[in-house]
């Protein structure tokens, strides 16, 4: 969202005349207010009564001239946040570095920004401890206010610098967005170099956007991506696993990783991965394409998909690497795989910063593919009710796609869930003798805990 991607585009020191948009016609982009979400053209209309100028802007708009439906709505406004939210009595200011007021229907959220400056070319300002950049030009603090030209020229994409006047169904463009969505082009607004520099999220945002929108990079955006995909290193990793999550849930995380990998991109958001995929390109591709194809699936089809599950994928290549190095020095094969998980993970984290809320169920998850194969006894049924079987399940099926050999794991589970009790029987004492009986049986006490076999 707005706060924490937007950042401001520099430009040289002096001070420019106002440029005038093009201003198109509601016949020439075809977009009337009814296109958009009721509440967020409230906003827009309710500011502009009150003497302010506000326009719905960005993702919106760039969706809505697309035909896609939009993800959010947020409303560029020459109003103040304080006035904004003198305006909404649902309104709340939010941010400190970064101050917005979100505007609350309901569960619907409309996010509404006052122009930012470009404050690098106003002398007032300048030495201003509202807005700072480090030695590399990234920007560390951007909180001065300016004219909707200004908020334009520190937009990413000419794509995403499109306004939408509520009141007479006009859209404003200061750059080339509106021809470049006609072209299918995603360009960068000013020095791409610099923006990048400004921001090297932006790298991602042009990713995310070209699979989303099935849209091109135009040559000079994409041309600087390889050179500066290191500068994804200093990205603070709460801000990285944000947009991970964007790349990847969105529905389109197929082509995504297809791109970030052509770009250099995906080796500097997982080392570990990119590794493994050297190693053994074939196999781990296989199995990131499979898990991301089935995100894809699911995410279309609106059914749920969890972080967990996703980070369980895009790691265990660079945790099965490493279990088996671990081996070779010596360690037993669970505690191979312990260890590596443990390792894995802590590394990761050092980039992206999954949430333990997440990070224990991908733990969990491969913790379960070195207990579903032990089933004798009353362990399969154990398994099976445990929380986080399903999604073991569907991992396990997914690293048998990938080529993994489980001498036929994946097809037992699938018919013992499918089994009447008697034929669960059946197949538990069947697998005597076989690798999923265990080791060695000890005598236990009846357990007082019903099992599945005992609500018979
Ligand atoms: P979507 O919501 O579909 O992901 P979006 O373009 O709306 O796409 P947001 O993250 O919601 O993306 O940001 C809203 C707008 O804020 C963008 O359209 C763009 O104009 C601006 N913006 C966001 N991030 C940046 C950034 N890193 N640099 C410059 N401008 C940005
Ligand atoms: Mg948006």
């Amino acid at each position: 969202m707005l706060k924490k991607l937007f950042k401001p585009f520099r430009l040289p020191l002096q001070r420019k005349e106002p440029e005038q948009p093009t201003v198109l016609d509601a016949h020439e982009h075809r977009l009337s207010c009814a296109d958009f979400n009721r509440n967020s053209a409230n906003v827009a209309v309710r500011l502009q009564q009150a003497g302010f100028e506000a326009y719905l802007v960005g993702g919106c708009v760039r969706d809505s001239l697309i035909g896609v439906t939009p993800k959010d709505f947020d409303v560029a406004t020459s109003a103040t946040p304080e006035q904004v939210r003198h305006e909404f009595r649902n309104s709340r200011i939010i941010g400190r570095r970064f101050k917005l007021v979100h505007v609350h229907f309901g569960r619907e959220l409309i996010e509404v920004a006052t122009f930012r400056s470009n404050h690098e070319q106003d002398h007032d300002v300048a030495n201003n401890d509202q807005s700072a950049h480090d030695a590399s030009g990234r920007i560390l603090r951007d909180n001065v206010y300016g004219t909707m030209e200004d908020d334009a020229q520190r937009r990413d994409f000419t794509m995403n610098a499109l306004y939408f006047d509520v009141s007479n169904d006009k859209v404003h463009d200061y750059s080339t967005g509106f021809a470049d969505i006609q072209r299918r082009l995603i360009r960068l607004i000013g020095d791409p170099e610099q923006r990048y520099l400004e921001d090297p999220v932006r790298m991602l945002r042009a990713i995310r956007f070209a699979a989303k929108l099935d849209f091109e990079i135009e040559d000079s955006t994409a041309e600087p991506i390889r050179r500066l995909a290191y500068l994804l290193r200093d990205i603070p990793s709460a801000r990285l696993y944000e947009e991970v999550l964007k790349l990847f849930l969105s529905g389109y995380a197929v082509r995504t990783y297809e791109l970030l990998c052509a770009y250099d991109l995906f080796a500097e958001l997982f080392p570990g991965t990119a590794k493994a995929l050297i190693r053994n390109p074939t196999n781990v591709d296989r199995l990131l394409r499979n898990a991301f194809e089935s995100t894809d699936k699911r995410v279309q089809t609106n059914r749920p998909v969890t972080p967990a599950f996703l980070f369980a994928a895009l790691l265990w290549p660079s945790l099965t690497v490493r279990a088996i190095g671990l081996q070779n020095d010596g360690m037993p094969a669970l505690p191979a795989t312990q260890e590596a998980a443990h390792q894995v993970l802590l590394e990761q984290l050092q980039r992206i910063a999954v949430p333990k809320r997440f990070s224990i169920p991908t733990r969990e998850i491969w913790d379960m593919q070195e207990r579903l194969p032990r089933r004798s006894g009353k362990r399969a049924d154990t398994l099976l009710a445990h929380p986080r079987f399903r999604a073991a399940y569907d991992f396990l099926l997914l690293r048998e796609s990938a080529g993994e050999p489980t001498e036929g794991l994946g097809q037992w589970w699938t018919e013992y869930q499918d089994a009447s009790d008697s034929q669960r029987r059946d197949m538990i004492s069947n697998l005597s003798g076989k690798s999923g009986a265990a080791p060695r049986k000890r005598k236990r006490k009846p357990r007082s805990q019903k099992s599945v076999q005992g609500q018979e």
